[in-house]
């Protein structure tokens, strides 16, 4: 899958999120945030690269180990490794932006970053610095590591 960063993300209608610790408890809704794609590369498109802060893509990484979401449409393989090589990568990443708007990244874009020199737009590398880690990372369910879900949110329980 490839879209451009920055345009609105559709691929999925809601926003499903796992609760980490049991791994099946599950919230999802109909955001009423906009989302904007970032970091899905594919082999043949370009991309922009450059280097990151390494306390960012530390970060993104900490904010991987803690939201879990998105997390049953499959597992996307790194088209941009040799065949054999690439690693998979299952779920997605949300983080906050401006009012109103979310950064909608795949599981493997820190790979992107690490392994393949991929520059996220300056705007997502501020949002990601911006993210309260600790808050995220003491999230309990009900509640989970990502500010704006509605109360009205379905759950699923166990
Ligand atoms: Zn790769």
């Amino acid at each position: 899958m490839f879209y451009e960063d920055l345009s609105e993300y559709d691929y999925q209608d809601e926003d499903a999120f796992v609760d980490r610790e049991s791994g099946f408890r599950a919230l999802w809704y109909r955001p009423a945030y906009t989302r904007l794609n970032v970091g899905w590369l594919e082999a043949g498109r370009p991309y922009p690269t450059g280097t990151v802060p390494t306390v960012f893509l530390e970060k993104l990484k900490a904010v991987q180990e803690v939201q879990w979401m998105n997390v049953c449409l499959g597992v996307h393989e790194c088209g941009l490794c040799p065949e054999g090589e690439a690693p998979e990568g299952n779920g997605e990443v949300r983080i906050p932006g401006g009012p109103g708007l979310a950064y909608a990244a795949p599981f493997l874009i820190t790979h992107y970053i690490a392994v393949h020199g991929y520059r996220p737009p300056q705007a997502f590398v501020d949002a990601v610095l911006a993210v309260d880690l600790d808050a995220w990372a003491s999230a309990r369910w009900p509640d989970v590591p990502f500010p704006w879900v509605p109360d009205d949110a379905e759950r699923m329980l166990e």
